[in-house]
């Protein structure tokens, strides 16, 4: 089975994605394999906001391909080697690549592969897509390329997003190197309840009830030394309202515009660029691609959290490839806990 992208929205215009952009379709692939290439049994799919961008015709961005439509869709997988004529790989391996089709089993160019080992990770392959993955590397990378954490500093970092995937390494991240308090922004008292008392956040805030502005004056009476960013909009005005001088702003995502017909990152309103300008608080795009070269020891460190217990993992997983259309927009509504992960066979 194969599972097609099939009606494109244009940002701005019919924004919000829904689970019949997509459909499932029955095919075939080859007999056989070429000089190069591996056949692959899809284990795990990712579900990512990005993605959201690769359904307009302009992403808005050169490292990222609109989705073709009437092609298979691809994103982050993990998958088992079925056949190999790649002198890398051979039948039994575990193998990822952030270009994985949306279907069941592929043919796929060796180039294109990761070996994964699955140790790392007690065997949970899934983590490779999030927290030992594209997800936790975003978190680990974000923090310490932009987020200016030093041990012993009493910082206070917030974290927006915070139950998402991302966002929830964030703030454990935050803490393990070092920020004395942290505070995560979360959809519904569930997540909040779980960062509090799985994650080792200090606390969390609704903000889909009460007065944010006023919760998070009372959880950070010291301002806010360090922001991660996953949202934007209103969320992301009112803590930078409560940001101290020469803070720092990681700019991790902005989910809350990304059904908008508005450039990335999208421009502060001008109250909340005066008070960035005024306070010195940095904020500069921060893209987890650019910083590759430090994949394979960040991976390490994630994994030896994880192994450690001192980095929790949660993951909501939806069964089957009918319905990875469904996750997405679930996802993209709110409907995850940790990384949302789509298992495609056993
Ligand atoms: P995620 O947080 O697991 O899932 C998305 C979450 O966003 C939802 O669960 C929802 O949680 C929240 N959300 C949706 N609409 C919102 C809105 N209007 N206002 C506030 N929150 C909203 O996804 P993720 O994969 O970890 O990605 C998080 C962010 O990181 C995204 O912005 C993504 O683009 C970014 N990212 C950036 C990089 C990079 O290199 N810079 C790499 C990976 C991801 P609630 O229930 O809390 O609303």
């Amino acid at each position: 089975f194969i599972y097609l992208f099939n009606f494109k929205i244009t940002v701005g215009k019919n924004g919000v994605p829904v689970a019949e952009n997509f459909r499932l379709e029955q095919s075939s692939i080859a007999d056989t394999i070429q000089a190069g290439q591996v056949r692959v049994k899809t284990l795990y799919l990712s579900v990512d906001p990005y993605m959201r961008c690769r359904m307009n015709e302009d992403t808005g961005s050169d490292y990222l391909k609109p989705w073709q439509l009437s092609e298979v869709a691809d994103g982050g997988g993990v998958g088992i080697v079925e056949e190999s004529k790649h002198d890398n790989f051979a039948k039994g391996d575990f193998v990822t690549s952030f270009t994985w089709p949306w279907q069941t089993v592929a043919i796929l160019d060796g180039i294109l592969l990761q070996k994964l080992v699955p140790q790392l990770v007690n065997g949970r392959l899934s983590y490779f897509l999030g927290a030992a993955g594209i997800t936790g590397l975003t978190a680990l990378l974000g923090i310490r390329e932009k987020g200016h954490v030093a041990a012993g500093a009493n910082q206070t970092m917030v974290v927006s997003g915070a139950a998402g995937a991302c966002g929830s390494l964030a703030g454990q991240i935050g803490r393990l190197e070092g920020c004395s308090r942290v505070v995560g922004i979360a959809g519904t008292d569930e997540k909040c309840s779980i960062l509090v008392q799985e994650m080792g956040f200090d606390a969390a805030i609704n903000y889909k009830k009460g007065d944010v502005a006023k919760q998070l004056r009372e959880l950070c009476p010291g301002g806010v030394d360090v922001y991660f960013d996953n949202v934007g909009g209103d969320i992301s005005d009112t803590v930078i309202s409560q940001m101290n001088q020469n803070s720092h702003i990681i700019l991790c995502g902005q989910i809350s515009q990304y059904n908008k017909d508005v450039p990335y990152p999208p421009p502060l309103p001008p109250d909340t660029e005066k008070i960035q300008k005024e306070r010195n608080i940095t904020r500069e795009r921060f893209l987890v691609l650019n910083y590759m070269d430090k994949q394979e020891a960040s991976v390490l460190q994630l994994c030896q959290w994880i192994q450690e217990g001192k980095l929790k993992v949660r993951e909501t997983v939806v069964e089957g490839l009918a319905n990875i259309g469904a996750a997405f927009q679930s996802m993209m509504n709110g409907g995850n806990i940790g990384k949302q992960i789509v298992s495609v066979s056993k």
